[in-house]
């Protein structure tokens, strides 16, 4: 299960509202992606998501109950971010364990969760080595596997794809869009990036100053974009 519906959520900071009344129905196992210009709002949505942000107004549905007033520990979502902290001195196996081990797992079930997340990220070979010792983007698999041995219901990625060079960029595009394959759960993804929002999503959410200008299939906002922001974003030939 990962279906996520907001209900007229709203944002405000102070007086300055910026998230303007929000609607959305997020299906389990959908890959939604949001996109807009800086500032628009993207990540205080999906913080609204996870709960690392409260709404001033409106509702966070998950799985058909009122997430609302939720704890992030409650909600049962894992938030990717684009900077990833791994525990320098932990083994990689270590590193995706130690949520389990906190948890109060036991050995038994921290070693299996592990190992399926190492199979699911193609990880096996690089269990007993420091982070330092790995590629960025084994680096970053790991962080994405200490999010899944939690069984997430869902995924909330928040353009963890800026900080890393264009060939990096690409291999862990298509790790993000097997991972989605293998796994069929929910993933909600903030990206400015154009490309990455048409490879990767089933629907993107067009957003600008808080609210959604269209949300659609990348080949409806590419072929019928509803007015000429929408048209400029995606880059329709209008
Ligand atoms: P995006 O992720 O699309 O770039 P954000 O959601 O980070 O946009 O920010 C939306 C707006 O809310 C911006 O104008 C930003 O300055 C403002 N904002 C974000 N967080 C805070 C905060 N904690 N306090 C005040 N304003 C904030
Ligand atoms: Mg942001």
């Amino acid at each position: 299960m990962g279906a996520i519906e907001l209900k007229a959520v709203e944002k405000w900071f102070g007086d300055v509202q910026v998230i303007k009344g929000v609607d959305l129905s997020i299906q389990d196992g959908e890959f939604v992606i949001f996109v807009g210009p800086s500032g628009c709002g993207k990540s205080t949505l999906l913080r609204m998501i996870a709960g690392l942000e409260e709404t001033s107004r409106g509702q966070v549905m998950i799985d058909g109950r009122d997430a609302t007033a939720e704890p992030p520990s409650k909600r049962g979502l894992a938030m990717v971010f684009q900077s990833y902290a791994l525990y320098p001195h932990m083994s990689v196996a270590e590193n995706m364990g130690f949520s389990l081990k906190t948890a109060g797992a036991s050995k038994a079930e921290q070693a299996e969760k592990v190992a399926e997340a190492a199979r699911a990220l193609r990880l096996e070979d690089y269990m007993d080595r420091r982070p330092k010792d790995l590629s960025g983007g084994q680096r970053q698999r790991v962080a994405i596997g200490r999010s899944i041995v939690r069984d997430p219901t869902a995924f909330l990625f928040d353009e963890p794809l800026s900080n890393l060079d264009a060939s990096l960029r690409v291999e862990m595009r298509y790790e993000i869009a097997k991972l989605h394959q293998q796994l069929a759960s929910t993933m909600v993804y903030v990206t400015h990036d154009q490309v990455e929002a048409m490879t990767l999503a089933d629907r993107i959410v067009v957003l600008s100053a808080g609210i959604i200008e269209q949300v659609g299939a990348p080949k409806t906002l590419y072929e019928r974009p509803d007015n000429l922001f929408v048209a400029q974003f995606i880059g329709s030939p209008k």
